[in-house]
């Protein structure tokens, strides 16, 4: 069993994806978490993020593993440090995005994800998750929100962490990833046939998580 939930920053994908992989008992993979490793391991290095073949060369030479962790959270290592943390910053989430527009990189973590997938039974997110990592997934979703509360959410989510984020900066840097999501040239940001839609705008993680489980449950059924 495969469930497969796409859509834009800010969405709620990560959260509601955790949240059901928990009450259905599946396994998680946090597709995002792979490209702000590969971000993350490019900033340490004081190396540009849009130099796709440096991009390329120093997140395959780190070991990358996601496992799970406290919560139902994914724990993320790369090499022999815990970078859990780290990849949510502010800073590697733009540089993420930028990482993640490389066909190269694409590529190469596109291949990870499917051989992960391969066996078990997950519940994936992503953007790309249903167009190109696995369109074949038994429940397919793409979860979208108004702009306006999707950069809410991630304000308070920066907030949260400590990180004194500016609520104007946080929109527009969402709405700079949205452009660059839409109109990257290699699998961009689309709705795939098959998928069914949810507005999660003024819907509280629960009303979602149950929504998707009852497509989950027509699907099994
Ligand atoms: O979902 P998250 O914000 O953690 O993803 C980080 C970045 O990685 C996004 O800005 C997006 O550009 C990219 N991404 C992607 N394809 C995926 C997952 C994430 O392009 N499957």
């Amino acid at each position: 069993m495969i469930v497969a939930i796409d859509g834009p920053g800010g969405a709620g994908k990560s959260t509601v994806a955790r949240a059901l992989s928990e009450r259905l008992g599946l396994s998680y993979l946090d597709t995002g978490a792979m490209y702000r490793a590969f971000a993350l391991a490019t900033l340490d290095a004081g190396a540009d993020p849009a130099d796709a073949a440096t991009v390329l060369r120093l997140g395959a030479a780190r070991d990358l593993v996601l496992e799970p962790g406290p919560g139902g959270r994914l724990k993320v290592r790369l090499g022999d440090e815990d970078v859990t943390e780290r990849i949510r910053g502010e800073g590697v989430s733009a540089a993420a995005s930028i990482v993640a527009s490389h066909p190269s990189v694409r590529a190469l973590l596109v291949t990870r994800q499917q051989a992960i997938l391969a066996s078990g039974d997950w519940v994936a997110d992503g953007r790309d998750i249903t167009t190109r990592v696995c369109p074949s997934a038994d429940v397919k979703v793409f979860l979208t929100a108004d702009p306006a509360e999707r950069a809410r959410r991630r304000h308070t989510e920066l907030l949260a962490r400590g990180d004194a984020a500016d609520a104007a900066e946080v929109a527009a840097d969402l709405a700079e990833r949205d452009r660059r999501d839409t109109t990257r040239e290699v699998d961009p940001l689309r709705v795939a046939t098959g998928t069914t839609e949810i507005d999660t705008t003024g819907l509280t993680i629960q009303a979602v998580v149950d929504r998707i489980a009852a497509l989950v449950s027509r699907a099994v059924g």
